[in-house]
């Protein structure tokens, strides 16, 4: 398991895996920015200019439209120079135009989900049963990270767990989602504290996981928003 520069998990930045529960939302999801770029950069240091990491992209078809982006930019960013990009982008092209048009499994988007249940399950792991029943209710891996974690052999107690989770999650999303139409029909006015809405988006992102795991847009909320939420 390769870690950033600074060898940072960035599922336990704080190197306290306690503190994690502390952030609301799937700490997954938070991390994929930072491990996408730690990928990224992974990439255009190594694969660019190592047979093997240029072979599996061949393999691969090439990356997705994102991660040739953003490893053109990296390149040019770190080398002043986007050399490597361009050898690898026309081999990949001149091997389209002899095979045909072959399905890209972009090897870095491949990563990035197995680098993400690979920590997410370290830090479930680290934290044990006891915190995990004590998490605050604004903690919530979402479902299809949970359902990831479900492909792997895991301890029985997590398993148990990662399987309540899962089958709590359509109900609790459901309850969020009534509760919001509620309170937005007239005559439940009075009900409304301001939280519905937050609420329901959160519901939604814990159902969902991120909209495009590639796009690396965190699930955001205002910091006020935030600041409450640790508070609870
Ligand atoms: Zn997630
Ligand atoms: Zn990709």
């Amino acid at each position: 398991m390769r870690d950033g520069p600074l060898g940072v998990d960035p599922l336990d930045p704080l190197g306290r895996p306690e503190a994690a529960l502390e952030l609301p939302g799937c700490p997954a999801c938070r991390a994929l920015p930072s491990l996408e770029a730690e990928l990224v950069g992974w990439f255009v240091t190594q694969s660019l200019a190592d047979g093997d990491g240029r072979r599996r992209l061949y393999a691969a078809g090439g990356l997705c439209a994102r991660h040739w982006h953003a490893v053109a930019n990296e390149e040019m960013r770190r080398r002043h120079t986007m050399l490597g990009t361009a050898q690898v982008l026309a081999e990949v092209l001149t091997r389209r135009s002899v095979q045909g048009e072959v399905p890209v499994v972009c090897p870095i988007c491949e990563d990035l989900e197995a680098s993400a249940a690979n920590r997410l399950y370290l830090l479930l792991t680290k934290l044990g049963p006891a915190a995990l029943t004590g998490a605050p209710l604004s903690w919530r891996p979402c479902l299809p990270h949970l359902e990831r974690l479900r492909l792997r052999r895991l301890e029985r107690w997590l398993a148990r767990w990662v399987d309540e989770r899962a089958e709590r999650c359509p109900a609790e999303v459901l309850a969020a989602a009534r509760r919001y139409a509620r309170t937005r029909e007239q005559r439940h006015h009075h009900e409304a504290t301001g939280s519905e809405a937050q609420d329901l988006l959160d519901a939604i992102a814990t159902l969902t996981g991120p909209v495009d795991h590639r796009a690396g847009d965190p699930p955001t909320r205002p910091a006020r928003t935030r600041d409450r939420r640790i508070g609870r």
